[in-house]
């Protein structure tokens, strides 16, 4: 699933390219997507030649501002990724008449929503599992969201002492409680085991027992941890890749997330193993990592 890093690249680099063009048309190959919003033929009478004026990243969700009153708010879930190319329908489906990965990769193949730009560009949702959503929100109600109003905050806009407030009063082990996104947003499986790596703490550490010294790791790790995944533009082990269809690069330099029996880079003798906890996978190096 994508987590703040790949979300936020999504955001950044749509909105270099779709800025100021108006939304033309809206393909979709079910409804379902847009069932919130009345179904697509609604969503389309009402973002039909609008203006898109911002695009921006909010927790796990874009968000691409119309002019007028409402917004698009996009949940990609799981294997869900926006891409902006050009595409033309055959028997078989929409086929990419950009070559390169829009064409080749197949995480790129699955379109089941298209937005048509009326600069001849498309923006398009590929979702293998289509569990991706859409909903035209207003823009005052967009906080109120059931999917925003109990989030947790933006881990890269606050301070050390909001992060620190937090943990007051909060029992838990640290990987499920950094993966909460009511405790704070945007954190999943990938960057809660690379913080915990970079920090030095066991993914099954008690929260409650951290003192002030901990958190401050924890807390500077996460913003160091972060940055560098937005810097390399996410993370594409998995299903996700930036609009161009290409991939992010943060995979070539992962510490523990999927590197099981690989010697630590900390150079500590280590091996990093894997564990259950939560019905998730925690990857951690047992020598600098110890509980
Ligand atoms: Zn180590």
């Amino acid at each position: 699933m994508p987590e703040l890093p790949e979300v936020e690249t999504i955001a950044r680099e749509l909105k270099k390219r779709i800025i100021g063009l108006k939304i033309i048309d809206v393909w979709a190959d079910k409804d379902k997507p847009f069932r919130q919003s009345g179904g697509l033929k609604k969503f389309l009478k009402e973002v039909e030649n609008k203006k898109i004026v911002d695009v921006r990243r909010r927790a796990k969700f874009v968000v691409i501002d119309l002019e007028g009153p409402r917004s698009i708010f996009i949940h990609q879930k799981i294997s869900g990724h926006l891409l902006y190319g050009k595409w033309k329908k055959e028997k078989a489906g929409w086929k990419s008449i950009i070559s390169g990965p829009l064409k080749n990769d197949l995480k790129n193949k699955y379109l089941r929503i298209i937005f048509f730009l009326n600069n001849d560009y498309q923006v398009a949702l590929s979702d293998l599992r289509r569990f991706g959503k859409m909903m035209l929100v207003g823009d005052e109600e967009i906080e109120n969201l059931k999917e925003l109003k109990k989030l947790g905050p933006e881990p890269l806009e606050i301070s050390f002492g909001q992060f620190k407030n937090l943990f007051t009063k909060k029992k838990g082990r640290l990987k499920p409680v950094l993966m909460d996104p009511y405790f704070i947003a945007g954190i999943g499986n990938i960057y809660s085991d690379e913080i915990l790596w970079d920090a030095g703490y066991h993914p099954l550490a008690r929260v409650e027992k951290l003192k002030e010294n901990d958190l401050k790791k924890i807390f500077n790790s996460m913003i160091k941890v972060l940055n560098k995944a937005i810097k390399y533009q996410g993370d594409s082990m998995d299903d996700y890749r930036l609009p161009s269809g290409g991939k992010g690069h943060y995979q070539e330099i992962q510490n523990a997330y999927q590197q099981t029996g690989k010697k630590c880079k900390k150079k500590d003798g280590g091996i990093i193993q894997r564990l259950k906890v939560a019905s998730r996978s925690a990857h951690f190096c047992p020598v600098h990592q110890k509980i």
